[in-house]
């Protein structure tokens, strides 16, 4: 079995998950379909290279003897005689171990008495996979002789604010794993890895491992897959009055609201909720519209959307930093008019947030109810903006007494069936608007794997290097979505003013 694929860190990963996968993947790959190898988020792989100024970069070998050439590469720095230089370190190191198992290490650096080894996250925590990578690469590493000094992860410091000019010195954080690298057997995980590719096709185990992360890739073909987990909530459980409540109903031996009479219900909200599941039809309290009366005009149903990026891009933020990148505002007029205003940031990395606040402020002017759904986000990153902007500062604080928030609104006089107990836009969506898609979505041909969230899409539109005509199918995805969304708050606003 010389020609056998050696045992790497995603076999490792497989088998520990479940045998059934593990070995369906060796099988795949000795048929010669080694798939696509592993590259890093281009912005990680910048910020890496940015915090390691004099580290030797290897690219991912595609072929063995691609492999075999970073390898001799990696044993040859590392046999050198001379001192290594302070900052020295090799990104994407490759080492093979005489018990066949091999090492791609996505930091490998020197200490006073050994090696330290590093994977990347780009997360603020790791998980149980990311202890047994570390843990092969250091078994792999000391069976090649090597004293191995350190083990760990670099993770995204939350802390760290971006000061520009490519600067990502800081932006990762040690954690140390070699507490925990005790309790991983690799040595016997390994005999059992070979055993198992060697024998007979094993029985699945499924469980939550079949959906978790991307999923596993035989999912589709295998009969021990269980479905996708599905959260749709049923309208009439008890769960809709919320955890407490429901527990106490349950108490008394209910076991849904149809159940329940309304007038033995203390909470307004509740009271409303059980009514509507009852009679199968929304419930709006009369004074919604009185009150809906008083919001001066124009109205202006604003939305935002926003990114927090692991690896900041735009100076003076820091990662995972709630950032906004478009806007959509659905304008009415005293007269009944309608008009649909946007802003989507011009892309491909240069900071929009001067942009959005100048051309929001024309928008929304000096009057007019600003009418936003959870509107605390969008009070918040208003906020944000006056203190980025000193200019606009005046004119953005003086939009926060017009913000009128329908989510509280809606909690106070509202309630249809279809929202099963939730207050998200969508569950709104689905009472208001119930042919409005809420999720963002590409034409498959496109073949740009993606979520169906804005950000995940803004984050595709732009990655380094992105196509242009993917490019442009994310900016229209993206304004039909924002259009879609203040639409749903046009909805919402007009059963309130019924
Ligand atoms: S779908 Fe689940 S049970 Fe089937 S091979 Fe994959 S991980 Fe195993």
């Amino acid at each position: 079995m010389l020609t056998a694929p050696l045992f790497n860190a995603d076999d490792l990963r497989r088998w520990r998950s479940c045998e059934r996968r593990f070995w369906l993947a060796r099988h795949r790959l000795q048929r010669g379909d080694p798939g696509p190898a592993p590259a890093p988020p281009p912005e990680l792989d910048v910020a890496l290279r940015a915090s390691f100024p004099h580290a030797d970069t290897l690219a991912a070998p595609q072929t063995p003897s691609q492999w075999l050439q970073a390898m001799r590469h990696t044993l040859d720095c590392l046999d050198s005689d001379a001192p290594l230089p302070e900052g020295w370190a090799i990104l994407g190191a490759c080492l093979t171990s005489e018990d066949r198992a091999q090492a791609r290490i996505d930091v490998l650096s020197a200490g006073p008495h050994g090696l330290r080894v590093f994977k990347v996250r780009q997360a603020t925590a790791g998980d149980e996979s990311d202890i047994d990578t570390v843990a092969l690469w250091t078994h792999v590493a000391a069976r090649c002789g090597f004293a191995v000094q350190g083990a760990g992860l670099l993770l995204v410091d939350t802390d760290f604010i971006y000061p520009g000019h490519g600067c990502y010195a800081g932006l990762f954080r040690e954690v140390d794993l070699r507490p925990v690298l005790g309790s991983r057997p690799v040595a016997q995980w390994l005999d059992a890895m070979r055993h198992c590719a060697h024998g007979a096709e094993p029985a699945a185990t499924p469980g939550p491992h079949c959906h978790q992360g991307e999923g596993c890739e035989f999912a589709a073909s295998c009969k021990a897959c269980p479905p996708p987990p599905v959260h749709r909530q049923d309208p009439a459980s008890l769960d809709i009055l919320g955890r407490e409540a429901a527990s106490a109903w349950r108490a008394l031996g209910h076991r849904d609201v149809l159940s329940l009479r309304p007038d033995d219900i203390e909470s307004p909200r509740q009271r409303r909720a059980v009514r509507a599941v009852q009679q199968g039809a929304p419930v709006i309290e009369p004074a919604v519209a009185e009150l809906a009366r008083h919001w001066p005009h124009p109205h202006h149903c604003l939305r935002f959307d926003t990114i927090g990026m692991a690896v900041p891009v735009w100076s003076g933020t820091r990662p995972y930093q709630t950032l906004p990148f478009q806007w959509s505002c659905a304008r009415e007029e005293a007269d009944g008019r309608w008009s649909d205003h946007h802003f989507l940031a011009a892309g491909q990395g240069s900071d929009p947030r001067r942009a959005f606040a100048e051309t929001l402020l024309q928008v929304l002017g000096t009057q007019g109810a600003v009418l936003a759904y959870n509107a605390g986000f969008e009070r918040n990153r208003l906020r944000e903006l006056a203190q980025w902007f000193d200019d606009f500062a005046p004119a953005l604080d003086a939009l926060q007494p017009r913000i009128v928030d329908l989510f509280q609104v809606a909690r106070e006089h509202y309630y249809h069936p279809a929202m099963a107990g939730s207050w998200s836009l969508r569950a709104i969506a689905r009472a208001v608007a119930p042919g409005v898609n809420m999720d963002v979505t590409l034409d498959p041909a496109l073949g740009a794997k993606v979520g169906r969230t804005a950000q995940s899409v803004y984050a595709l539109m732009e990655k380094p290097g992105q196509t242009l005509p993917v490019r442009h199918a994310c900016r229209e995805a993206l304004q039909a979505h924002g259009r879609r969304e203040t639409e749903v708050l046009r909805e919402l606003v007009g059963v309130m003013e019924s």
